[in-house]
């Protein structure tokens, strides 16, 4: 099995099935070994100390706000009901209720390299539900109010009944390969040096490998032929899904649209060996926590072809 992946993974069990059941719902919300994630403008709650992992809460640390936000279930583990809550209505950053010394709101992207992968997954599922949760208050079809269902795992319009799913963006990324050399590119305002995979969204009515292919050609001017599907990563900034590629160039002059990309460029194997390495003077890669990282790491150990 493949090395794991930040955001992915998640311990819980979703339970789709018994969350339809409301009895069962409401009596894990109450039940008193079930946790609650808080998420203040969509910053988990994390223990202090030298490794951070989540700080689950009890009931009390969000039942007096106004308005009480409605808890949004995560899943279940060993039998523990374990929720999201929003409590974006606090008017501070700071946790309260004396949290405040053993835990704080933090960047789910700056923290994510200090806590462990279950964590990492179950805060990157919490993020991304609270967030739809937070955009998603009136209807698309007539604008009326929605209300949550099943414990968060949908909304539904109160006027004309329209059900509403939270959304998953697909973005292709893709490590473009010729020969002994790997296409990579970098975005206006990146890190000194840092250059990346080549990645947009796939548009309505393409496939995976026809919007690899089209990003490739308006970012960089390359033509790409084959593209192969490797390994994919949820993005919960606020609700993407990397799949990551490899694609085999047909074309090698490059010709950059500045209005996407600042950058691209043909590397060898050996810079970027370096560069994963971190002992490169004029290259970085991005950290272990992208699924950049993981792509460009498998093309050069020869895994990805
Ligand atoms: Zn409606």
């Amino acid at each position: 099995m493949e090395d794991p992946i930040a955001y992915a993974g998640s311990p819980l069990d979703r339970e789709n099935l018994r969350r339809r059941d409301r009895a069962w719902l409401e009596a894990q919300e109450r039940a008193p070994e079930t946790r609650y994630l808080p998420l203040w403008q969509l910053m988990p709650l994390l223990k202090l100390g030298e490794t951070r992992e989540l700080a689950w809460a009890r009931r009390e640390l969000f039942e007096d706000l106004d308005p009480a936000p409605e808890p949004v279930l995560l899943g279940t583990r060993d039998g523990v009901a374990h929720f999201a809550v929003d409590v974006s209505a606090e008017p501070k950053r700071e946790p309260g209720l004396g949290v405040e010394d053993v835990a704080s709101f933090e960047d789910l992207r700056a923290t994510v390299a200090q806590i462990d992968a279950a964590d990492a997954a179950i805060a990157a599922q919490a993020r991304t539900l609270v967030d739809w949760h937070r955009r998603h208050g009136h209807c698309a079809a007539c604008g009326g109010h929605t209300r949550s269902v099943q414990g968060g795992a949908h909304r539904v319009c109160t006027d004309c009944q329209s059900d509403h799913f939270p959304r998953t963006d697909p973005v292709a990324i893709v490590v473009v390969v010729r020969g002994e050399r790997c296409l990579l590119g970098r975005g206006p305002g990146w890190p000194a040096s840092m250059y990346s995979a080549l990645a947009g969204f796939v548009e309505a009515g393409e496939s995976l490998e026809d919007a690899a292919r089209r990003e490739v050609f308006e970012e960089a001017g390359v033509r790409v032929g084959e593209v192969r599907y490797a390994r994919s990563q949820p993005w919960p900034f606020p609700s993407s899904l990397m799949l990551g590629c490899v694609g085999t160039a047909e074309t090698e002059a490059i010709e950059i649209d500045r209005a996407e990309i600042d950058d691209a460029k043909w590397f060898t194997r050996d810079e970027l060996r370096d560069a994963l390495a971190g002992v490169s003077a004029d290259l970085v890669v991005p950290p272990p926590f992208a699924i950049a990282h993981h792509l460009i790491r498998g093309w050069v150990e020869g895994e990805l072809g």
